[in-house]
């Protein structure tokens, strides 16, 4: 990596007006929506814009650190426009993502910078369960299973 690449604080991503309405409405949620979500809410202030370009900014916009990219298997990338750490709990179901309420905890970062010899450069830490709207549906089979005797109720 050259030096240029790696202190990109501050080096300027040349903003596009497509490229600051999709920063502003990610700004603007906390919903951590996919990129479906943003392209039709991106939609509503540019009606011209492809979902192509929507996808392509999204990434430019994570690759430079300006947004935060959420990545599980199975279910849809979300976008998060808050990048100070914070926790995530995702609902196994509807893939629903949420903040989590928690300052973060330094001990841990701490434990981590110490022990492992690399050179930290972030984390993400992820919950999952099931959200509150999916919780009042039955459990599915494989639910039941899964949790064989833990569930409450
Ligand atoms: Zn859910
Ligand atoms: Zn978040």
């Amino acid at each position: 990596m050259n030096k240029k690449s790696r202190d990109n604080s501050k080096s300027p991503l040349r903003m596009t007006r497509q490229r600051r309405v999709i920063l502003d409405e990610l700004r603007k949620v906390t919903s951590h929506p996919t990129a479906d979500e943003i392209y039709n809410m991106v939609r509503r202030r540019l009606p011209g814009i492809s979902l192509g370009t929507v996808y392509r900014n999204l990434e430019i916009l994570s690759g430079n650190g300006m947004i935060q990219k959420i990545e599980s298997s199975g279910s849809a990338r979300r976008y998060d426009g808050n990048v100070k750490i914070h926790y995530h709990v995702r609902c196994v179901r509807c893939g629903r993502v949420d903040d989590l309420p928690l300052s973060t905890l330094p001990v841990l970062e701490r434990a981590v910078r110490k022990g492992c010899g690399y050179e930290i450069l972030g984390y993400s830490l992820e919950f999952v369960g099931i959200c509150p709207n999916c919780g009042k549906l039955p459990k599915t089979k494989k639910e039941r299973q899964d949790k064989n005797g833990t569930q409450r109720k």
